[in-house]
């Protein structure tokens, strides 16, 4: 039996803690009518969550550039087309993986933009059921065959997280129904679900976790039964398997997670997930202590130094295989899930090694996995080689899994990096930041984890007594903390601080980010604090020499190599140049080699002769680009001209063939020369002058000006800028003999408006003397 932290209750918190749940209820999260255990952590209220430095740049990148940027028709189209037959297409998971992620960033930071994209997929999604409810893809009468069941998950899982922003009944009648479906065809006395799809049942017994939550959310008994009878279809022969797919059994009995059922690790995972969901609605205790004991295995067998080891997509006892080159390594939604399963248990257990390992996977595996503009992902993220793009699964679709599912791993971040328990806050992660936790507000500052220094400071609403808990990571071996300048005890695992707390309270951490040198198979690789360090061959270039590294080597911050390739960090270790492991290979191009695990000593001629190259890290019969990177705005967090920001816009008047186009100009999308699909485009009807005028949500300081201009055969020669100030026009720029085809920009007298008006008096195309267009206009303080 497995011992878990128990809930300390404080009485003060408690109240507090029910207190704040009636309030959300309006506000995040929903009501939850079935559950019968408490967790030790849950979430701080993540509208609340504010992530900023390097790590808040990298949500940023990917909300505007991956999850806005999703058009919403090529992840819906499949659902209404029906086509999709036999074992070997999934085109049923994109809609939902891509809507989880985007309901995650629309929960952290709710902005028009994320609102009304979560509304129109929502919509769109829900208007192709079949008359019977089922949301699918599957041809008529080929429905459970293949990915089909595991698709259904995706959609009721995605039409949960909506309920859960949006309180619609008519999404939870959605879900409902197509779980009914469900239950009509897999229920008790109909086809086991343990004999349905591919790998022996795993992919489509993991639907468990969104009944479960549609249970919860409801209260309706029918669904806890389905979810209990999904459990029991594992226990028992199935069509593969005569001894049954045992999950329980044999996650209990501490099975490698490669002997399991099937070794396919992304779907066993979310089964699990499924499971810890179902301990929280029955309070069963062996589901948890299944789930715990696989998480055992997986630290056990699987877990390298970035994250989880996989091969081809399934186990393949990945911690002792890391030192060497895998062909297929790391898919990129098995580190999603892994991240996902540890941070269900540790909202169940409150046990440190999860937080741990969700820092661990997120500055190493996850980040790696993310292109440097936060526009596609990688499939494969191995611990030497190249880094390479994400092949398109479907083509019609454009997309492949973990492209969509890569921003799930790296949104959830906000809900687990501030969390509270019964007595009191809890601090995860140290990346700068600030959120409202119960009745304190917690803000983070310092360059955390470039620096090994960070200042906490604690604002109750009162003076209050309560517990203050923060996570020393198991790399940290001498931490030192302080309270208002005094020295205090550090206990491995939480130091729990409990006192009574006044607003301005500081609590100061330097953690020791000392290099520290693992070993493995005769190999050795420097990690520093949560990062792990890298060669690349940018920084490091081959070169004959012989080196042994030191023991206990000395790191030399070399920011000028970090700012060369865009890396978070770089140090020199004696002749060798180091970055952090997500910068390492960033250039996902087959030329730019990296490397972890190093051979000692390091033949340094040889380092980056792996052999790999992208065609033998595809997945796919045939290599197909992922699409190129549409430009975009500078500056997506600071661009008040910005839809993604609160700003609407209007014009005179719009060419015919292209209603709706005066958006475009603070969509945040630029136009290539010949891209006429990201532009306003005035009416050909009226002569000049056109205007166009950005709103702002509300008014604020303007200094830079950048307007981007369309086809560079019809930029604006003569124009003007306005912007209103109290009830006034005011030009800020008056230009009359233009010659740049592409983009203006100014510096102008700093001005606090609410609007921005361009007013174009010609344009340099005589063969459309009335057209005026503009692709883009950037405002900024
Ligand atoms: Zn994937």
């Amino acid at each position: 039996m497995t011992e878990y932290p128990c809930i300390n209750s404080h009485p003060r918190w408690t109240i507090m803690l029910l207190q704040l749940a009636a309030l959300l209820i309006v506000g995040t999260t929903v009501t939850v009518l079935a559950k019968e255990t408490e967790d030790v952590f849950t979430p701080a209220a993540p509208e609340t969550v504010r992530i900023s430095g390097r790590l808040g740049e990298k949500f940023d990148l990917c909300i505007t550039n991956r999850l806005l940027a999703q058009d919403v028709e090529s992840v819906v189209a499949p659902y209404r087309a029906k086509t999709e037959i036999g074992g070997a297409d999934w085109r049923c998971e994109y809609w939902g993986k891509w809507f989880t992620s985007l309901t995650l960033a629309d929960a952290y930071h709710s902005t028009p933009a994320t609102r009304e994209k979560r509304d129109e997929a929502a919509k769109a999604l829900m208007v192709t059921a079949a008359p019977d409810g089922y949301l699918g893809t599957r041809v008529p009468g080929h429905r459970l065959e293949g990915w089909d069941v595991w698709g259904c998950k995706y959609a009721l899982l995605g039409l949960m997280a909506d309920y859960d922003r949006t309180h619609d009944a008519t999404v939870l009648n959605a879900a409902r129904r197509q779980t009914d479906v469900l239950i009509a065809e897999l229920g008790p006395g109909k086809t086991s679900i343990a004999d349905v799809g591919e790998w022996n049942g795993l992919p489509a017994s993991s639907v468990l976790e969104p009944v479960v939550l549609l249970y919860e959310r409801t209260g309706e008994k029918k669904y806890l039964d389905f979810a209990e009878h999904i459990v029991a279809c594992w226990s028992v022969p199935s069509k593969h398997l005569p001894a049954g797919m045992r999950l329980v059994e044999d996650a209990l009995a501490g099975k490698n997670p490669d002997q399991m059922c099937s070794p396919k690790s992304y779907e066993m995972m979310s089964c699990f997930e499924g499971l810890c969901e179902l301990y929280r609605a029955t309070g069963k205790r062996e589901y948890l202590d299944a789930s715990v004991k696989l998480a055992d295995g997986i630290f056990r067998e699987e877990a390298t130094l970035v994250g989880v080891g996989t091969r081809g997509e399934v186990w393949f006892g990945g911690a002792k295989q890391q030192t060497s080159l895998v062909d297929k390594p790391m898919e990129t939604c098995v580190t999603v899930t892994w991240m996902k399963f540890c941070d269900q248990l540790l909202r169940l257990t409150g046990d440190v090694r999860y937080a741990d390992e969700l820092e661990k996977n997120l500055y190493n595996g996850l980040l790696g996995a993310m292109m440097p503009d936060g526009q596609w992902w990688a499939y494969f993220d191995g611990l030497m080689g190249v880094r390479v793009p994400s092949y398109v699964q479907h083509a019609d679709v454009g997309l492949s899994c973990c492209v969509v599912n890569g921003p799930r791993g790296l949104m959830l971040t906000p809900f687990w990096a501030f969390m509270q328990s019964a007595d009191g806050p809890v601090v995860n992660l140290y990346a700068a930041g600030s959120a409202q936790v119960g009745t304190v507000k917690l803000e983070i500052t310092g360059d955390y984890p470039v620096s090994d220094q960070v200042a906490i400071r604690v604002t109750p609403a009162s003076t209050e007594e309560f517990t203050l808990s923060l996570r020393i990571p198991t790399w940290s071996e001498r931490t030192e903390l302080k309270l208002n300048g005094k020295v205090l005890p550090v206990t491995p695992g939480y130091t729990k601080i409990h006192r009574t707390w006044r607003k301005g309270d500081r609590v100061a951490i330097t953690f020791d980010m000392r290099a520290k040198m693992v070993e493995c198979n005769g190999q050795v690789a420097l990690q520093r604090g949560p990062v792990v360090l890298s060669l690349d061959n940018r920084l490091t270039p081959a070169a004959a020499s012989q080196i042994t590294l030191d023991r206990n080597p000395e790191l030399k911050p070399n920011p000028a190599a970090a700012k060369k390739i865009g890396a978070w960090m770089a140090f020199d270790v004696g002749a060798l140049t180091f970055c952090d492991y997500a910068s390492a290979g960033n250039a996902f191009s087959e030329q730019n080699i990296f490397r972890t695990w190093l051979p000692q000593p390091l033949d340094t001629a040889n380092v980056y002769e792996t052999g790999q190259t992208w065609r033998t890290l595809s997945h796919a019969p045939t290599w197909t680009n992922p699409p190129k990177s549409q430009p975009r705005v500078e500056n997506p967090k600071h661009d008040l001209a910005l839809a993604a920001n609160g700003a609407s816009a209007s014009s005179d008047s719009e060419y015919a063939h292209e209603p709706g186009c005066t958006g475009k100009v603070i969509d945040g999308v630029l136009a290539t020369p010949k891209d006429f699909a990201n532009r306003w485009h005035s009416s050909l009807d009226q002569p000049h002058p056109h205007w166009v005028e950005v709103h702002l949500a509300k008014p604020a300081n303007i200094s830079t000006v950048v307007i981007h201009f369309a086809d560079p055969d019809g930029y604006p020669v003569s124009f003007e800028g306005t912007v209103r100030v109290n009830g006034q026009e005011r030009q800020v720029i008056n230009v009359t003999d233009n010659h740049e085809a592409q983009v203006y920009r100014a510096k102008i007298e700093p001005v606090t408006t609410d609007s921005f008006r361009l007013t174009i008096r010609a344009s340099a195309n005589p063969a459309y003397p009335n057209a005026a267009q503009i692709s883009e206009i950037e405002l900024y303080p």
